[in-house]
């Protein structure tokens, strides 16, 4: 049940990790790197750890070794239930260049449950740009891209104020991302950028997804270093998809 409680670090986590319903931020080894387990491992994992809903979105063909056009294609064959809990197929798409064009085809994207649009290099160069917001926009366009994959990412800079308030109005959600916030993270300030898109979006009232981006099963559902900046922004609980599955099937059109 939502309350209107605020989140604690102890009794969201400690306490109450049960309360993640939903990680859509996930990579099997189809990604190439990084794991060698498969949805299956992964989704016993995900029922173990009290998840209702387990996404798997697997980098775009622009990253080294993931999975090709035929993968994310085929997936409308894949098995909708495993181990008792529910699996979407996603992709973190990769933006390729600074027009916004991402790394699957329209037609593929069509066929996905959802999308997060993502910045890795190489596929755009670090500290290149100073500020990609348009670039995110235009690769906003796809009806299937409903989530912002980790832009706190300081070496892709964006306009958080204009990006958060676009993104509203057109019913895509960024994410808080538990990878970003680790101490050994290798995207740039996290910390400081996950704080400031928590403000905005408190602010604007846009809800957010938290994301463990585990690869493989270890990290499914793992949001630990993102509790803390809940509690720290006192940041309202009916904000969080993650407990929402009925706002989750209204995002996706489910
Ligand atoms: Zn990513
Ligand atoms: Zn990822």
């Amino acid at each position: 049940m939502l309350t209107n409680k605020h989140y604690t670090y102890d009794n969201m986590y400690k306490n109450n990790v049960s309360s993640i319903l939903i990680d859509l931020h996930t990579h099997s080894l189809s990604s190439g790197h990084g794991s060698t387990d498969t949805i299956t491992d992964m989704a016993k994992s995900a029922c173990q750890k009290g998840i209702q809903v387990l996404g798997i979105s697997e980098h775009g063909p622009a990253t080294f070794g993931s999975a090709k056009s035929s993968y994310f294609r085929s997936l409308k064959l894949a098995e909708r239930r495993r181990c008792g809990i529910t699996i979407l197929y996603g992709a973190e798409l990769n933006i390729i260049n600074i027009n916004g064009d991402v790394d699957l085809e329209d037609e593929i994207l069509t066929g996905l449950d959802y999308a997060f649009i993502s910045i890795h290099p190489p596929a755009l160069t670090p500290y290149e740009y100073a500020d990609l917001t348009d670039t995110y926009i235009k690769a906003m366009s796809h009806p299937k891209v409903k989530f912002l994959g980790h832009i706190d990412d300081a070496r892709f800079p964006v306009n958080f104020w204009k990006l958060l308030e676009y993104a509203k109005e057109h019913g895509i959600y960024p994410e808080i991302n538990n990878g970003s916030l680790m101490p050994d993270a290798y995207r740039v300030s996290g910390q400081e950028n996950c704080r400031k898109i928590l403000d905005i979006c408190k602010r604007i009232h846009l809800p957010v997804l938290l994301s463990s981006d585990s690869h493989g099963r270890k990290n499914v559902g793992n949001m630990e270093y993102i509790f803390p900046l809940l509690d720290e922004y006192n940041f309202p609980e009916e904000l969080i998809i993650n407990h929402r599955p009925d706002f989750l099937w209204k995002i996706l059109d489910m």
